[in-house]
């Protein structure tokens, strides 16, 4: 059943603000396109008031309130906020699925690994405090050195629509248990619940501007806190086109940034799998969340000797998959996020068939869905490694097919990209499936799977996928400066100059 959205302000040193300009923009339901809500506009001067306020924060009191505080205080406010969210679950994944289209069960799920992602990072917290000092081995014993792990200052956290506040969680938990302070700028398509996370950051009295959360739009908002000259790292998920463009702007004062980007993810199926198995899992690794998977494994790379059966299978498969509305029970491919997207993929789907390509399965809105972003599951095969459907991210439930005869024609294949996210490989042989995974220029490997990500597991990509890595341990580096510090530790004075009373 669906629920009121509802009605935010800005959040920013701890208390709910408007909009300098006062603009606010709809809330439309992806599976009903009806507005359902509306959101506030930040721009530059809420940007400026956000970033003042957490420059504020991480220095009050000397830092001691924050910034310079143990690891174990952070984490405490990483657990209320994880209590929180549970106790709230029920009703953040249908304000999830309502702002996304995601199916209510996925939502429920990424609801899950939110609050895990904050009692995650909580732990790190903990255990940063007994990784300062730690000592480093020297080869003069007249000198002694050691490290702190010092809070990188004020991030500014910008994420893109497709797991909103999983996401969102993914920057903020450990940013704030590195003792940064933050401004979020979550995606104008679907921010709803990242503006009930500063509700639950009210609620669990997290001190005044240590999370500011903005929302509005990238070109307004995104680009100036990019730009900002008091921020002192971005953290940026989204397109591969708009991580450049921060990238850019971050240039300009020598700000880091680690970018997590698009992907055109392989899949590789060998000739011994579990037909169904490896059925199942390709559709899951490519039309979860509606197809909108950063990593998704968009390109399925099948051995030819059982390529037809496979997509005979996989057809059966995808006549089987409930496409409705997300909060309908047992729906496991919802809405894509925007009538924009729907048509960039609709546009993807008729330049491949324009370019030969075949659309075996798909391709179509639903019959009996008149209204709403829907797509149905589509692959294609007949595919040239030159089409746009083999070389270009898509970002809708849109799966490409090739075949492949030898093991070094399928790792060519799959290398064969601009981008480095992820890949699977499915196989009976864990051999063959080790050197695969040694082979793939990416970031992140899947065997006999596709998509499963835990919070203790770094994250990440190459090539124009993007650098830096989240989650695991150095997610939580990802906001840490490390300092060295060295002692001489002799008595006897350096004796390099002449001492004059020598003299
Ligand atoms: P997007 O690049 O359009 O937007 C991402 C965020 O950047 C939004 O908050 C947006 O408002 C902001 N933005 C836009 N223009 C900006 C600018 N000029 N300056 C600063 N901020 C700006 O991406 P999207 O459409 O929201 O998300 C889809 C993309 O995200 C896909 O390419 C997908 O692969 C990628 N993605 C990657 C990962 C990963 O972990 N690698 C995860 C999820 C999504």
């Amino acid at each position: 059943m669906a629920i009121p959205i509802p009605s935010r302000l800005l959040f920013i040193d701890g208390e709910w603000r408007e909009p300098v300009k006062k603009n606010r923009y709809p809330i439309i339901n992806p599976a009903t396109e009806e507005i359902i809500g509306d959101i506030p506009a930040a721009t530059a001067e809420d940007v400026d008031a956000a970033v003042e306020a957490a420059r504020t924060a991480l220095s009050r009191n000397g830092g001691k309130d924050w910034g310079t505080a143990s690891g174990a205080y952070r984490a405490k406010f990483l657990r209320a906020i994880a209590a929180k969210i549970t106790e709230r679950k029920s009703e953040l994944a249908k304000l999830e699925a309502l702002d996304c289209g995601k199916p209510l069960e996925e939502a429920a799920w990424d609801i899950d690994d939110v609050a895990g992602c904050f009692e995650y990072n909580a732990d790190l917290a903990e255990a940063l405090d007994s990784r300062q000092k730690a000592p480093i081995s020297l080869p003069m014993d007249t000198f002694k050195a050691y490290l702190l792990m010092e809070p990188i200052g004020v991030v500014g956290l910008i994420t893109p629509w497709n797991y909103p506040l999983l996401m969102a969680a993914w920057k903020v938990a450990p940013a704030l248990a590195a003792g940064c302070t933050a401004i979020l700028k979550p995606s104008e398509l679907c921010s709803v619940t990242c503006l009930e996370l500063a509700d639950i950051c009210k609620e669990v009295g997290l001190p005044r501007g240590v999370l500011n959360i903005l929302t509005g739009l990238g070109t307004e908002a995104g680009a100036a806190l990019a730009s900002h000259p008091h921020v002192d790292k971005i953290a940026f998920t989204g397109s591969s086109a708009t991580g450049s463009k921060i990238m850019l702007a971050a240039a300009q004062l020598v700000k880091p940034v680690t970018l997590e980007l698009g992907g055109k993810s392989p899949i590789v199926v060998f000739e011994d799998v579990d037909l169904d198995k490896a059925v199942e899992w390709t559709l899951f690794g490519c039309f979860w969340t509606n197809g909108q998977i950063c990593s998704a494994t968009s390109r399925l790379i099948v051995h030819e000797s059982i390529a037809p059966e496979f997509l005979e299978k996989m057809v059966k498969w995808c006549q089987n998959i409930k496409i409705s509305d997300p909060l309908e029970e047992g729906c496991r491919l919802g809405p894509v996020v925007s009538g924009g997207q729907y048509e960039k993929i609709m546009n993807f789907i008729s330049t491949a068939k324009k370019e030969g390509a075949t659309i075996l399965y798909g391709g179509e809105r639903p019959k009996n869905l008149q209204k709403g972003y829907f797509v149905q599951p589509t692959i294609i095969t007949d595919v040239k490694q030159s089409m746009q459907i083999w070389r270009e991210e898509v970002f809708g439930p849109v799966l490409c097919v090739k075949t492949f005869l030898t093991e070094e024609e399928a790792i060519e294949l799959a290398n064969d990209t601009h981008y480095g996210l992820g890949a699977a490989v499915l196989s009976d042989d864990l051999e063959r499936c080790d050197r695969l995974a040694k082979a793939f220029q990416s970031g992140i490997v899947w065997i006999n799977c596709s998509q499963p990500c835990f919070c203790q597991a770094p994250w990440g990509g190459k090539k124009r996928s993007g650098f830096g890595r989240e989650l695991g341990e150095r997610g939580l580096d990802n906001y840490l400066n490390v300092k060295q510090v060295t002692q001489y530790v002799s008595s006897d004075p350096w004796g390099w100059y002449k001492s004059p009373s020598k003299l």
